[in-house]
């Protein structure tokens, strides 16, 4: 990929803060951010003027009557401006209100026919685009998405990570899954990488945690929901922080340097430690399971321990090991280890503890 600086990255402080609300929600609120983010260190003013929303009803976006509100805050501010474009249309109005910077959403991410139609619409244009990962873990769709905007002749692109969908109960939003944006640095080293913690945390307590652990992992900069009364906002009340809440998080942030060899390394543990978290989780999952093949024991008055699934499943082990040219002893004892506690965990079901 061809790839040029973003001369509004290259000027900003390190790190590259990008800050706003989620919506533009009307001339006054957005001025009234703006004005208090102004001459603060913030790199870019964020504000969505079309809304991708997961139901139809909620709030929208404003349309294009929020775009004059953003060329306010460009000239009477002089802070750059960013936006979400999701369609062509979108392209073309945010260029002619002279948007600096446009971001592609998620949703849009996930989609190559939008994609490929939003490229379409910017061959020829030189503007930075950044896109924001798919809702689904994949990293391929990732780069397919910035290699589509590559074809079509955008140079300046950047990359923000939002965290991914999932189901069922969850601490965040969207899960971080720290090892796609590290792989996809990994790969791209040369583009800049943001982390958005606001669409990761979904709740504004998190924040602080969420971007402390990007710029331990070295991202270039953050995009923080922000708004002068979040609990009010038409869209992510949730995860909306007052500008003063925004920079208490941002003075207090902790800025390792680390350089050449042990760049690489703060790296790498990264993704171990985000694989040992992975495991954890498994772990988790599977002695939940063998609860609930306890309960049905217990119903059904079997022993807790069956020396012929034990058997069977060993051997699994014993196997799969080779497959994958693991050492089948070391297998072996970790194998144990796990069964013997889901054993030991369904041994207090069975017996009432
Ligand atoms: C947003 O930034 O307000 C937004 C809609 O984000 P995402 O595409 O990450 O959901
Ligand atoms: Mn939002």
């Amino acid at each position: 990929m061809h790839i040029e600086k973003i001369d509004i990255f290259e000027k900003s402080k390190h790190p590259i803060i990008g800050a706003g609300p989620c919506s533009a929600e009307s001339e006054e609120q957005v001025m009234q951010v703006a004005t208090s983010l102004a001459n603060k260190g913030v790199t870019f003013f964020r504000a969505g003027i079309w809304k991708p929303r997961t139901k139809p009803g909620c709030f929208e976006g404003v349309g294009k009557i929020g775009l004059p509100w953003l060329k306010r805050v460009r000239e009477e501010l002089s802070i750059p401006v960013a936006t979400e474009v999701a369609t062509p249309e979108h392209v073309e109005q945010s260029l002619a209100a002279g948007v600096d910077i446009l971001w592609i959403g998620a949703r849009t991410t996930a989609n190559p026919f939008a994609v490929q139609e939003l490229a379409d619409s910017l061959r020829g244009v030189d503007v930075p685009v950044l896109v924001k990962n798919p809702v689904n873990p994949d990293i391929e769709l990732w780069i397919g998405a910035l290699e589509r905007l590559n074809n079509a002749g955008i140079t300046r692109l950047g990359c923000i990570h939002r965290g991914f969908s999932s189901y069922g109960e969850k601490i965040f939003r969207n899960a971080p899954q720290w090892q796609l944006p590290l792989e996809l640095k990994r790969r791209l080293p040369q583009l800049p990488m943001l982390c958005d913690p606001s669409h990761i945390a979904g709740k504004r307590e998190l924040l602080a945690m969420l971007s402390q652990e990007a710029m331990d992992l070295n991202f270039d900069g953050l995009m923080i929901e922000t708004h002068c009364q979040p609990e009010c906002a038409l869209s992510d009340n949730r995860q909306q922080v007052v500008p003063d809440e925004l920079f208490v998080i941002l003075d207090r942030l902790v800025h390792r340097t680390i350089c050449g060899e042990s760049n690489e390394i703060a790296r790498y543990r990264a993704l171990l430690d985000e694989i040992d978290n992975d495991l954890m989780h498994l772990i988790a999952k599977r002695m939940q399971i063998a609860r609930e093949i306890g309960e049905i024991k217990r119903e059904k008055g079997l022993t807790v321990f069956q020396p012929f699934r034990y058997n069977e499943v060993m051997e699994r082990y014993t196997a799969d090991s080779a497959l994958h040219s693991l050492d089948v002893e070391a297998m072996k004892d970790i194998f144990e280890v796990i069964h013997s506690e889901s054993i030991r965990q369904q041994l207090k079901i069975v017996n009432g503890i």
